[in-house]
């Protein structure tokens, strides 16, 4: 392996501490208010991490559950009753929602000032225009990894993003824009996938097929920023047993790149920790604070 490992896990303390730090500097506590709808068992393990790491900065955690046979009407009023709450800088719905409940509907009812995930429309229209406001968190992890590796200034890098959902490809494209990067996003429909990544500085792969990005795709030296997280069959580790993998595959990319994410440790760790960022940055947008320096 010739590429450095880009340490996810250790740049997200990182965040988190800054998060702390600032917290401390704060006339009063932020606070977040998570809403979990359902039983669903992953859900579960990621609000119970929530909780314990907007605890651990030093902020305010709520959390709101509402039982699997809870109505549209229901969810939303409840999101309404938290924009309406002053003391609540940040909502957080979980998702996915289960069956039969409109989750753009609902994401559509959080004020666009408490949207920490950065998934409203109002959100999504800021960012397009530039205008300041709370931006995606798995998508603003990613630049904050390749800054990391290549240092804070990125412009004129050429980043090649796969993949253009709404919650990843599309927001991580337009925040490495305004980093003034040249960015060109493939999907699906590309064609010569290999060629294109192969003129990318910074890869940046979110399409959800294990080990796809092989090494023979990069430019060498190249920053592979891998968001996918898939879950595969791990028969070495025992019958029945699985492993996650991102969408690069890591052994021979890792030959070819100068800085490479790993699955997991990688990307995955700095969503929470971008979650906690923005709780602060919302609360001093809402309640009129300066935000402290080093967030
Ligand atoms: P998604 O909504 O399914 O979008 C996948 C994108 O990949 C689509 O734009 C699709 O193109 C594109 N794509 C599919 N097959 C392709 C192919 N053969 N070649 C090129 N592009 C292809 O997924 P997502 O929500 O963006 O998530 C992407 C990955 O990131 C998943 O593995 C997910 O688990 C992971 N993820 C990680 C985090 C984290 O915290 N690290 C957070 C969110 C997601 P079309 O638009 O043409 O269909």
């Amino acid at each position: 392996m010739t590429a450095v490992k880009i340490d996810g896990t250790a740049v997200a303390a990182d965040v988190r501490s800054a998060v702390a730090t600032a917290v401390s500097t704060l006339p009063d506590q932020p606070c977040l208010a998570v809403v979990l709808v359902g039983e669903d068992p992953a859900s579960e393990v990621y609000v119970r991490n929530k909780v314990k790491m907007t605890q651990a900065a030093g902020m305010v955690s709520i959390h709101h559950r509402l039982p699997a046979t809870a109505s549209q009407g229901e969810v939303e009023r409840l999101i309404e009753s938290l924009n309406a709450d002053a003391d609540v800088d940040g909502i957080l719905l979980q998702l996915p929602l289960p069956k039969g409940l409109d989750a753009d509907a609902a994401i559509e009812k959080i004020h666009p000032d408490k949207d920490v995930d950065g998934l409203t429309e109002v959100s999504a229209g800021r960012l397009s225009l530039g205008k300041p406001g709370l931006r995606p968190c798995t998508p603003a992890g990613s630049v904050i990894l390749a800054k990391r590796a290549l240092g804070e200034d990125l412009s004129g890098k050429h980043v090649v993003v796969i993949g253009r959902s709404i919650l990843v490809g599309k927001p991580a494209a337009l925040l490495f824009l305004a980093e003034n990067c040249t960015v060109t996003i493939a999907h699906s429909r590309t064609a010569d996938l290999a060629n294109v990544c192969r003129s990318a500085d910074i890869l940046v792969p979110a399409v959800g097929l294990p080990e796809m990005v092989r090494g023979d795709w990069l430019k060498p030296g190249a920053a592979i920023i891998d968001v996918g997280i898939n879950r595969v069959p791990a028969p070495e580790k025992g019958e029945g047993k699985t492993k996650l993998v991102g969408d690069a595959h890591f052994e021979s990319c890792a030959e070819v790149a100068g800085f490479i994410t790993p699955v997991p440790g990688g990307v995955g760790p700095m969503t929470i920790a971008c979650l906690l960022r923005n709780t602060v940055l919302a609360a001093c947008a809402r309640r009129g604070w300066a935000v402290p320096e080093g967030l």
